[in-house]
């Protein structure tokens, strides 16, 4: 989250309680052996890439990601194993061995998890989901994909072997929930793993940590260790900063926390300022399991260890129950053991090896003492894994150290030590589970295994994005100024804008006041302010124009090339501009307008790349347009659009300005070949409005027409319109508007 406030230009801080960065990625270190305290398994890795990629920086230059095969093995209590990874025929030809003719089964569920994953993932997952409407508007998406299902029985309408519908089944555990009411969107995990594989960081989690870190550094954020929070300072219904316990207070624009957001309302915000998070309802949230989590060392090796491994016990709806019901321990465990040696030889010394082992346990809402409980779960854990993987285990163990929900609570500040924060059923997922912008308090924002998509990394990761769509500007000071540029610099782009929903309305003007301005220092000679927004754009610094730039990627998910290729272009007409050819025209043409085509698309809710063509010639249609009329003002500035190639005698800018009657004959039939090139590329970006949302056909078209206007009144006598800047008239745009208004309706 840091890293992406930063990139908006906030000035971060990053407080943390524990010593080291990372919450539930610690590292504990021993001697010779060092542990990855929590996530192991790392999916999606392109989150990770995107992270570095904000600052224009490579992930693969500070950490490397290890591929992990299997990605899991699987041990059933009946001596059988599945090892689960590799190529889909892999998987299929694993499970036909277990259960002859389940992979056809298995072949349909991963169909399945593929169409929940391009819902619950690809559209959803860093998606805001503060508003209801939101909600309403996917209900029927989720019904068709059988949200209303649990992840149990989804698996099981495709595999019947009790075995595999439980080791399809577990995905939940990985993010806090109990297979049998988890909502079956969660299968998305499944194709997760499918699509990007399982990966391990070399040097482990930690050194992923590291890079992190190496990299919050290099940008500036500023990572404040060892300070609990324990006060978050209120104004009236706004947070406006926080206090420590060691009683500093820290003022700030924006306050947010990925800590587990129940513990942060009760205990870190007064009741009187929370009307929707009272007491009373956190008391009725559900939680997710805690965890007993085993490091330990050995002396010796066990190469036949995979890196992950899943050991089934006896029961399996038994133990869920005893867990997230009874909440009672079970005598019959499942456990998940990590090797990391298995990937990354160095994660163990020499000669030894390295493991942690994790139970799924009942949270702190039950009644166990875990400081009597806690050595007597590890000798049960200790005395299956000597039955089974780790033969002998007692006499090589070199190093022993395990955590409880007691731990997670007391280290981590998780409400009742769950290992998840609050339990992924439908009931508390997207609208249902805590909002990332505080439904409560102005300025407030919350990422992180609490909120909305949810725990594991990946959903940590994406809950970051929807709070960068969230977050308001960092200099909110300048943001009246950008509406009245827009207003008074371009009336007729901001009446069409009303046209238009308020917030697109507001990124258009937003995204037109970056341009311009932009353009604005080409014109006027400040080449130095233009150069210096190039020279933090390519450095990935905050710079105040550009910053809103950066809002709009946020929100609108705009690319980064078209606002680099419209700063190249205009750096290159600040010393002035002698166009050779049509293709030169055309490149710079596209430099200046086609790319604000290709940054409009995403804001006008444009989603087919095929349209991107068509904006971008739509915006070459309006700069030649613009080329032919304002060809005096231009030759003032020494720049000279018309190409020398459509010349006998190519004009100088002196020829221009005084519209020397020798010259003016090729000039008139030179705009008149530019404008005919024009209407072709007008014609390109007609067709390409219908890959428009209804509401801005009309919009673009309207715009498209207009410019089209003054493109005929050029050519209708393109000598007065040398001279005389060509406008069009009030009453002719109002005529223009209504066949768009028509068809806007039919395709
Ligand atoms: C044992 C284990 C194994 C896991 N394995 C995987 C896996 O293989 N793959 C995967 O994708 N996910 C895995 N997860 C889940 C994943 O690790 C978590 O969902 C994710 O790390 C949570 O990130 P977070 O930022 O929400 O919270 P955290 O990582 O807990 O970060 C929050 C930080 O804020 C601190 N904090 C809280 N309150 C305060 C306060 N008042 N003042 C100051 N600091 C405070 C906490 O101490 C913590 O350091 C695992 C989790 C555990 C516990």
């Amino acid at each position: 989250m840091a890293l992406r406030l930063r990139r908006l230009g906030y000035d971060v801080s990053v407080i943390d309680n524990n010593p080291m960065a990372g919450g539930r990625a610690q590292v504990y270190r021993a001697g010779d052996f060092k542990f990855d305290a929590g996530p192991t398994v790392i999916t999606a890795p392109f989150l990770f890439d995107e992270l570095f990629g904000l600052f224009g920086k490579k992930r693969s230059d500070y950490i490397e990601f290890l591929p992990v095969e299997p990605w899991y093995r699987f041990e059933f209590e009946d001596g059988s194993k599945l090892d689960y990874g590799g190529k889909l025929e892999d998987t299929v030809a694993e499970i036909n061995r277990l259960s002859p003719g389940e992979g056809l089964g298995y072949q349909k569920l991963v169909g399945f998890s593929k169409k929940i994953f391009a819902v619950g993932f690809e559209k959803l997952a860093d998606q805001p989901f503060h508003r209801f409407q939101t909600m309403i508007k996917q209900v029927p998406a989720l019904l068709a994909l059988k949200s209303y299902l649990s992840v149990y029985s989804l698996v099981g309408s495709f595999l019947k072997d009790e075995r595999l519908r439980r080791a399809f089944s577990i995905h939940p555990l990985l993010v806090g929930g109990n297979p049998l009411n988890t909502t079956s969107i969660y299968c998305l995990i499944h194709y997760l793993e499918r699509k990007w594989g399982v990966w391990f960081p070399r040097g482990g989690t930690g050194a992923l940590v590291e890079a992190l870190v190496k990299l919050i550094n290099e940008v500036g954020i500023k990572l404040e260790l060892n300070q609990q929070v324990s006060k978050v300072i209120v104004e009236g219904k706004k947070a406006c900063g926080i206090r420590l316990k060691s009683g500093e207070e820290k003022l700030a624009n924006l306050v947010v926390f990925d800590a587990d957001p129940p513990k942060v309302y009760r205990d870190l915000i007064d009741s009187e300022h929370r009307s929707k998070w009272s007491n009373a309802r956190l008391e009725r949230i559900s939680f997710s399991m805690g965890l007993f989590v085993w490091y330990f060392g050995t002396s010796r090796s066990y190469p036949d260890v995979q890196h992950h491994t899943i050991i089934m016990g006896k029961a399996f709806k038994e133990l869920l129950e005893d867990i997230y019901d009874r909440k009672i321990l079970s005598d019959d465990l499942s456990l998940y053991l990590h090797r990391p040696a298995a990937t990354d030889q160095s994660m163990a010394p020499k000669g030894g090896d390295a493991f942690y082992v994790l139970a799924p346990v009942p949270n702190k809402l039950a009644k166990i003492n875990w400081e009597e409980s806690g050595e007597k779960i590890r000798n049960q854990v200790q005395a299956q894994l000597e039955k089974s993987l780790l033969p002998g285990l007692g006499d090589c163990l070199a190093y022993s150290h395990f955590v409880t929900p007691d731990d997670f609570e007391g280290k981590f500040n998780t409400l009742w030590g769950s290992g998840f924060s609050i339990a992924p059923l439908f009931r508390q997922s997207a609208w249902f589970r805590f909002h990332n912008r505080s439904e409560d308090l102005e300025n407030l924002y919350f990422c992180g295994a609490g909120t909305h998509p949810g725990a594991g990394v990946p959903g940590v990761i994406s809950s970051a994005k929807v709070v960068e769509k969230l977050v308001p500007p960092s200099r909110i000071e300048n943001e009246s100024a950008f509406k009245d540029i827009f207003r008074s610099k371009s009336r007729t782009f901001s009446i069409a804008s009303l046209l238009l929903p308020k917030d697109r309305a507001e990124a258009i003007s937003r995204l037109y006041y970056v341009c311009r301005t932009l353009d604005d220092w080409a014109d006027e000679g400040e080449g130095a302010k233009l150069k210096d927004a190039m020279n933090c754009w390519e450095n990935h610094q905050p710079h105040e124009l550009l910053d809103h730039y950066r809002l709009l990627q946020a929100r609108w998910g705009l690319d980064s090339f078209p606002l680099t290729e419209l700063m190249e272009a205009m750096i290159g007409e600040l010393e002035g501009v002698r166009i050779q050819t049509d293709a030169e025209l055309i490149k710079y043409c596209h430099g200046v307008a086609g790319t604000i085509g290709l940054m409009t698309c995403p804001i006008f809710g444009v989603t087919d790349p095929a349209a991107l063509q068509y904006a971008d010639d739509l915006g070459i249609a309006m700069q030649l347009t613009n080329i032919c009329r304002d060809i005096r003002e231009d030759a003032q500035r020494d720049r000279i659009y018309l190409p020398a190639e459509s010349f006998d005698h190519w004009p100088t800018a002196s020829d221009l300005l005084s519209a020397n009657p020798a010259s003016m004959a090729e000039i008139n039939q030179a705009k008149l070949r530019l404008l005919a090139i024009a209407d072709q590329r007008y014609a390109s970006g007609e067709v390409g409005i219908r890959y428009l949302p209804l509401r801005m056909r009309i919009v673009v078209r309207w715009a498209g027409r207009m410019y089209r206007e003054i493109g005929e009144l050029i050519k209708e006598d393109p000598s007065l319109h040398h001279s005389k800047r060509a406008v069009v008239s009030n009453r002719k745009k109002t005529r223009i508007l209504l066949p768009c208004l028509f068809r806007a309706f039919v395709p």
